[in-house]
């Protein structure tokens, strides 16, 4: 495509059942109502970690070209978790739908000599009473996949690191072995699903060359005519409740969008899970991975400090670099985000999302990334990616980041 029309879209962007068995006097006829009744309960527990939600009469079918390496579904998470050797995984939360958020580590957790919150230790004048940084302390790296649960791509990238951190390999194969050299040099957090119920009531494994409107179908979902949400009114009513057709995967099962959530108080056991991570863990940098229909890019957060902000454009810059160089989808150098002041006029238009909260519950230089979900749409006739770029963009992402943790770490002592 070429760079003008390309720019033209950016621009345009821009804006349990407890069953007590033996208690129960069973007839013949209630042995075969139990019996099928088992049968119901063990095949949903069978079918609990696939894409679930039946796709609409008239809407495409998922693609059958999804090549193996490309692990977007719960079950993938599941599979990958199970074989684990080198981290540890937990179990952080679990969402209103019953699902369980994991959590897995790398590296042993340094001791920071902790004593203070992170926004007391600023009052104080320095962070390191809420964090001792050293050089002999190891950067953390906090990666939050997908809080949006139709935006698979962080599934699919995070999938793949966990397998290039065990083996050095992603699952096609290709050798990563910078990457896992930096990934042991670091303390590492990866949720690879942040909204696994969203996840869940995602019918399709990935948009590659659907219609940009099916995403926004089924992410931010409809009104009860079918009319679709859209953005950004899907965020006007929240929790997504009441005129609701199809939930959309933007939420989890209680309708709440973590990216929004109430951060003094919030509703989602998910998003405490992810806040008391950055508080416990101090990290260096942290992203929040997404997915849009434009080619891959940092969003710089909107509330923190401007060094974070300054840092964040830095590592954003590098990175398109790093884009170009590789022959992938990238950003323009002049459609970059540059820093900017939080709203100086009413009405505001910038809000105080999760990264904002994870830059001030623990000083954490966090932003969201937003890969390309391969769709089309009259703006964009042809997918702007493959499903191996989609791969590469969020591995290198990873890379850099760890690179930039490596080598521009902000010393705290
Ligand atoms: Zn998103």
């Amino acid at each position: 495509m070429e760079m003008n029309k390309l720019k033209k879209i950016l621009l345009r962007r821009y804006w349990p059942i407890n069953l007590k068995i033996d208690r129960l006097k069973i007839t013949n006829l209630k042995k075969t109502a139990f019996i099928f009744y088992i049968i119901l309960i063990c095949l949903g527990s069978i079918n609990k970690s696939y894409s679930q939600v039946p796709i609409d009469v008239g809407d495409p079918p998922n693609n059958t070209d999804i090549p193996g390496y490309f692990k977007s579904r719960l079950i993938d998470i599941e599979n990958e978790l199970a074989e684990i050797k080198k981290g540890i995984v937990e179990i952080v939360a679990t969402s209103p739908g019953g699902l369980p958020v994991y959590a897995v580590y790398y590296g042993e957790k340094d001791n920071l000599h902790s004593q203070a919150n992170y926004n007391s230790a600023v009052a104080a004048k320095n962070p390191a009473f809420y964090a001792k940084k050293s050089s002999s302390t190891k950067p953390v790296v906090f990666f939050i996949g997908p809080v949006h649960g139709q935006e698979v791509e962080g599934i699919v990238g995070l999938v793949n690191l966990i397998h290039v951190a065990e083996t050095g390999l992603d699952y096609r194969g290709k050798g990563w072995n910078s990457l896992k050299g930096k990934l042991e040099k670091c303390r590492i957090i990866i949720i690879p699903c942040a909204n696994p119920d969203g996840r869940k009531r995602c019918p399709y494994d990935s948009f590659m060359g659907l219609h940009e409107n099916m995403v926004t179908k089924y992410g931010q979902g409809t009104r009860k005519d079918g009319s679709m949400w859209g953005w950004p009114l899907a965020k006007s009513n929240h929790p997504m409740k009441g005129d609701v057709g199809i939930l959309g995967s933007y939420y989890n099962d209680d309708g709440i969008n973590i990216m929004q959530d109430e951060f003094f108080n919030p509703m989602a056991k998910e998003t405490k899970a992810i806040l008391e991570i950055a508080r416990t863990e101090a990290p260096d940098i942290t992203v929040s991975l997404h997915s849009h229909e434009t080619p891959p890019a940092i969003y710089n957060p909107e509330y923190t400090a401007w060094f974070i902000k300054d840092r964040v454009f830095n590592l954003e810059k590098r990175l398109n670099s790093r884009y170009k160089i590789e022959k992938l989808s990238y950003t323009p150098d002049d459609l970059l985000q540059v820093p900017k002041k939080e709203d100086e006029k009413f009405p505001p238009q910038t809000s105080f999302n999760l990264v904002c909260a994870l830059h001030h519950i623990s000083g954490t230089m966090a932003f969201v990334f937003e890969c390309n979900d391969g769709t089309i749409s009259d703006r964009i006739p042809k997918s702007f990616v493959t499903y191996e770029n989609i791969l590469d963009i969020e591995l290198i992402l990873y890379d850099e980041m760890l690179d930039y943790a490596l080598k521009e770490r902000l010393l705290w002592d």
